[in-house]
């Protein structure tokens, strides 16, 4: 695509990080064709064909609407175009950069501005949070439906007894891991740390936990199971103080300078445990770690933090990667559940992780039940549901039909978002695929 940006815009740090995306668009609309927000509205402008070319035209010097910041707006963020297009188009980064340009520009509505000045000034403060969500809990039949759907029962039932499977430990006798590979045993040091021998040494290993937002109060069982498989393989959490949320919340609400701040925070706050030895950084709500893994974009033009932003991206892992350099092998894998897997945008479009969960899923000897149009979007999408509840519902439930269709013990899936918005509407059970591998759950 032909780009004539404005000399004001071309000037500055934005404009030379979009001009190269827009000129690798070869308009050819490829995307368009997976784009969740065409499908539901069938407008040019509620795809990402036509959201490039609003941003084009921004920035060379068209000015900025109300009606493109919807358009933009609608964006959920869940790159199935990228995965879709050819030509590598990076398109959230040139999203951020379109929603910001109209941010400064277009006034919103005071009933917006007050709405996504709420959801930054307390969702990503678990401080802030809590007592809303105490007070939330207990309120809940009097709320309205779109908010009592964001705040989960207090009891929220997770993986039963009944339904777990017999793979109720992740730690498998070294003996079992020998007999599934034996070549690999010649290079194993015998360690006297636990039930698994580690990948290379046996050396003390360490890791730090992404564990300080939403999804401890929302879903505490996933960061429990996370923790419990770790210790189950005798790797140590390094607790980071200081770190919080990885502003993703901020950074998809065009509030950059928060999404820096918060980014910022967090590399101060594990830097030193980097030096100390943690050799990844794991997130479990798979959000957050598409997020952690933008920070060298982010902070790109930092002096005091880029290297150090590449760094921390070069370790932090969705615990489906971390994990399949183990040998996770479940002591008992034969007994057969039914699960249907939902993979979240950011797992599967964000981070570039298909197939990683089912995989271990499978390992562990569950059955994976066909869902069509795995690649779409169940509308979560971090605060857009909230934002655009319609679409969202709608998304969501086209979701559940396709995910229960099979009749399924349980859906699975791997962040926050999607399994506390699935549960809206649905009696049936959504857990994080890491529950089901919780030794003591
Ligand atoms: S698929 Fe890629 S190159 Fe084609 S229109 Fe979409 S973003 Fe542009
Ligand atoms: S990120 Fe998703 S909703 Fe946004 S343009 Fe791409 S496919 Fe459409």
């Amino acid at each position: 695509m032909q780009t004539q940006l404005s000399p004001s815009v071309r000037a500055t740090p934005a404009g030379r990080d979009a001009e190269p995306i827009l000129r690798a668009c070869v308009h050819c609309g490829f995307c368009t064709a997976t784009c969740p927000t065409y499908q539901l509205l069938g407008d040019e402008l509620d795809g990402p064909r036509g959201r490039i070319y609003l941003i084009k035209n921004l920035l060379e010097g068209e000015a900025a609407t109300r009606a493109t910041q919807v358009h933009l707006d609608r964006c959920l963020t869940c790159l199935n175009c990228e995965t879709t297009c050819p030509s590598g188009v990076k398109y959230h980064h040139l999203l951020d950069i379109g929603r910001q340009h109209v941010e400064q520009a277009v006034a919103r509505p005071l009933h917006e501005r007050l709405l996504r000045w709420g959801l930054r000034t307390i969702l990503p403060y678990p401080h802030r949070l809590r007592p809303l969500l105490w007070f939330a809990q207990r309120l809940r039949p009097l709320l309205p439906a779109v908010l009592r759907d964001k705040f989960p029962p207090r009891h929220r039932p997770v993986v039963s007894a009944a339904l777990r499977p017999a793979v109720a430990a992740v730690a498998v006798a070294a003996s079992s891991v020998q007999s599934r590979d034996e070549s690999r045993d010649k290079s194993r040091v015998e360690c006297s740390l636990g039930a698994y021998q580690p990948r290379q040494s046996c050396r003390l290993r360490q890791v730090i936990v992404l564990d300080n937002c939403v999804e401890p109060l929302l879903t505490p069982a996933t960061v429990v199971a996370l923790e419990r498989i770790l210790a189950a393989l005798d790797i140590q959490v390094m607790r980071a103080s200081g770190a919080g949320c990885c502003g993703a919340i901020a950074a998809h609400l065009a509030a950059p300078e928060q999404a820096k701040l918060q980014i910022r925070r967090n590399i101060d706050a594990w830097w030193p445990l980097v030096e100390a030895g943690a050799e990844a950084i794991l997130v479990s709500a798979s959000g957050c770690g598409a997020a952690v893994k933008d920070y060298g974009w982010w902070l790109r033009d930092d002096p005091d933090y880029a290297a150090r932003a590449a760094h921390i991206v070069s370790l932090a892992q969705d615990p489906s990667e971390y994990f399949s350099a183990e040998e996770l092998v479940p002591l008992v894998a034969s007994q057969s559940k039914r699960l249907a897997f939902h993979p979240p945008c950011t797992l599967q479009h964000g981070q570039q992780l298909p197939g990683q969960v089912e995989h271990l899923l499978r390992e562990a000897g569950f059955e994976l039940l066909p869902v069509q149009n795995s690649h779409s979007c169940c509308g979560s999408a971090g605060t857009y549901s909230i934002l655009h509840s319609t679409l969202a519902n709608q998304l969501r439930d086209d979701k559940l039909q396709t995910l229960e269709v099979t009749d399924p013990a349980l859906i699975v899936t791997a962040n926050v978002g999607c399994q506390t918005h699935l549960q809206t509407a649905t009696a049936r059970p959504v857990v994080h695929w890491l529950e089901l591998f919780d030794p003591d759950g």
